[in-house]
């Protein structure tokens, strides 16, 4: 006999249900587990399970673990609108789907071996920690969720032989340097508006496929690691004159759409994105004690972040370190309210109103693709009354990428809120919370860039889009 969970689908053998009180993969209560007749399909051939592609550079799919319970096909559609059309050909890369899959048959892509190879080729290694990775890397380690683990995470990475270790936070400043006047660009010369946030990958594929009308409304910057990887290949290189050819630059990151971000031709700087799971594989692979590590801190140069870099891994942070910043640079003052608590939380449409110089600008935040559509239809018919509009995939913010550690079903929502709170917590605590008053961000301006929206700038920190939407179009016609 075997049983099934009426949530999940994930199957139970008889033995193993005597002893658990809660499905071992969602966490639902044990009477919602029924008995069942279905014996597990070894076959190959799945109906309901989505189509991951060999070549998804994002994702893998290990055929023998399949239940074919159809749990992936279900949040592709319900989280990210995907219909089942499309069935994996129109993959954002999100790995929304490995978060709910309760066999691990879907899996962040393993690229481990990439990063072995270029410390045996005695490369210098570089790696750059995502925001929120500090919130959600002792999950791995049996750790209270939302645990800050900054300084261990960068321990960690010296033990396994990382030359430098430097902080994405950086380049979210520099990020909300350049959106900041890119926003305040667009208001003043009636530029396209309203215009859109761009640093989450999976969201800025979708519109290419599904909305290429609206691509002039996202904001031409690079996502932070996008920013990173150029700035550590063209200015930290050219300061300790080191040959860029010689270094090796991987980003650690929640999200399993930065493997295929730093693949886009216009995006340069990035060797390799290991996701959470990934590093946590490698640490124990290494036999590295991560709860016993003593703390240390980032390198000097690209090492220092704002509060308002910090949040940009929460639902609402991007738009709330841009709103301090764009404030900052009409008005000459600091926002004195600086916590802005109506795009904070985890509804999944926000919006405010702020008034800057007489000057109200209606904002929104959006953290799952399907809540996005109604507003991205507005967008496209011209009847939006937003000026700016930030976009994250995943529900909760990069605290809830696909390369995080997995969570229960039960406990998605208590988990994210924890590290939420934990990255907040952070910015609250640090002296500098504006990305003007971060010294390494004046240092890069006064020695490299010139100013945001310079002709460098521009060529290193800002990027362009592409109409994908040929895609969808040939699938249909093969569908018909
Ligand atoms: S890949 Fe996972 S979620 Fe999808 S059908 Fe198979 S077991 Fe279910
Ligand atoms: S990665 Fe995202 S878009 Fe791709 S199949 Fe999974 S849920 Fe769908
Ligand atoms: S929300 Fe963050 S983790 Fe999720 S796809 Fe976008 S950038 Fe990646």
């Amino acid at each position: 006999m075997k049983y099934k969970c009426s949530i999940c689908s994930t199957m139970i053998e008889e033995e193993q249900f005597k002893k658990i009180d809660n499905c071992p993969s969602c966490g639902c209560p044990k009477y919602l587990i029924e008995k069942t007749e279905d014996e597990i399909e070894e076959s190959n051939s799945f109906n309901n399970a989505i189509k991951i592609s060999k070549d998804n550079p994002s994702i893998e799919k290990i055929d023998e673990k399949c239940i074919d319970c159809g749990m992936c096909t279900k949040i592709c559609f319900e989280r990210e609108n995907i219909k089942d059309i499309c069935n994996g050909d129109l993959c954002v890369n999100c790995g929304q789907c490995i978060t709910f899959c309760p066999t691990n048959a879907l899996i962040p892509k393993i690229d481990k071996d990439k990063f072995y190879k270029a410390k045996e080729d005695k490369k210098i290694l570089v790696a750059y920690t995502s925001p929120s990775v500090r919130v959600s890397l002792g999950d791995e380690f049996n750790l209270e969720k939302g645990t800050f683990v900054q300084g261990k995470l960068i321990s960690s990475l010296r033990k396994l032989g990382f030359n430098y270790v430097f902080d994405v936070t950086f380049a979210a400043d520099l990020t909300i340097m350049e959106e900041a006047n890119e926003l305040i660009k667009r208001i003043k010369n009636n530029e396209t508006l309203p215009m859109f946030t761009s640093c989450c990958p999976s969201w800025v594929k979708y519109a290419e496929i599904f909305y290429p009308e609206i691509l002039n409304n996202i904001s031409t910057c690079k996502s932070p690691i996008g920013m990173m990887g150029e700035v550590v290949k063209n200015y930290f290189s050219m300061k300790n004159n080191i040959d860029k050819n010689d270094i090796f630059t991987v980003a650690i990151t929640p999200c399993t759409a930065k493997k295929y971000e730093i693949k886009r031709e216009e995006i340069g700087g990035t060797d390799l994105v290991l996701t959470v799971r990934e590093l946590a594989d490698i640490l124990k692979d290494e036999k590295i004690d991560f709860v016993s590590l003593e703390d240390s801190d980032y390198d000097f140069l690209l090492g220092e972040g704002s509060g308002a870099g910090v949040i940009f891994g929460n639902t609402g942070g991007v738009m709330e370190a841009a709103i301090r910043e764009a404030y900052y640079i009409l008005t000459g003052n600091l926002l004195k309210n600086i916590e802005f608590n109506s795009v904070r939380g985890m509804d999944e449409v926000k919006e405010a109103k702020i008034n800057i110089n007489g000057k109200e600008l209606n904002v929104a935040v959006i953290h799952k693709m399907s809540s996005a559509v109604p507003i991205l239809d507005e967008v496209k018919n011209g009847t939006s009354k937003y000026d700016y509009i930030e976009i994250m995939n995943c529900y909760g913010g990069c605290i809830g990428g696909g390369g995080q550690p997995k969570i229960l079903i039960k406990d998605e929502k208590e988990v994210k809120e924890k590290r939420i709170e934990s990255l907040y917590k952070r910015d609250k605590e640090v002296n500098v919370r504006y990305p003007h008053e971060n010294k390494d961000i004046i240092k890069i301006y006064d020695e490299f860039l010139g100013s945001p929206l310079s002709e460098k700038s521009k060529e290193l920190l800002h990027t362009s889009y592409k109409d994908r939407s040929k895609l969808l179009e040939d699938l249909l016609e093969k569908s018909i």
